[in-house]
């Protein structure tokens, strides 16, 4: 077994639409950046990476790479996912916390778990927390997400069956 972190964060931008662990909050102010900007699946990418010890998701999915620009994370999420499994790693699980003052994360909570959990085969917990009006997540002009994420080698798996 081993274990990964990612983090992610990005500023808001009100002239996008708002992403989060692959699902839409219509009517929302949406994240700045070279991609879809949904940072949960950022930061479950990185943990993921980090976890295998495969590098980190700018190695993957540079946002020099046009061919990137306004991607579903969800996407390149599950392509991570598939090099994993190429690489003799199974997800045990994942874990994360997103901090935010706004949206109210907690009405698309268990949508973005199963859509997460579909997308990566294994339990996605999705928590959320506030700033508290400290620093600048507090004075709501971002968002930030860390995420663990725990791997088992398959080629282990079949071992100890055997
Ligand atoms: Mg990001």
């Amino acid at each position: 077994m081993r274990i990964g972190i990612g983090f992610d964060t990005h500023r808001f931008d009100p002239s996008r639409p708002l992403v989060l662990g692959g699902v839409e909050f219509p009517g929302e102010a949406g994240l700045a950046g070279h991609s879809d900007a949904d940072l949960i699946c950022h930061a479950i990418t990185d943990a993921l990476l980090g976890a295998a010890g495969l590098g980190d998701i700018g190695d993957h999915f540079p946002d020099t790479d046009e061919r990137h620009a306004g991607a579903n994370s969800l996407k390149l999420l599950k392509e991570i996912v598939s090099l994993l499994a190429k690489e003799g790693w199974v997800v045990a699980n994942v874990d994360c916390v997103i901090v935010t003052e706004k949206p109210k994360i907690a009405v698309k909570r268990q949508e973005m778990q199963d859509r997460l959990a579909t997308a990566i085969g294994a339990p996605v917990s999705v928590k959320a927390s506030r700033a508290e009006g400290l620093g600048a997540i507090g004075r709501a002009e971002g968002m930030a997400c860390w995420a663990t994420a725990l791997i088992e080698s398959t080629v282990l798996i079949e071992s100890n069956v055997s």
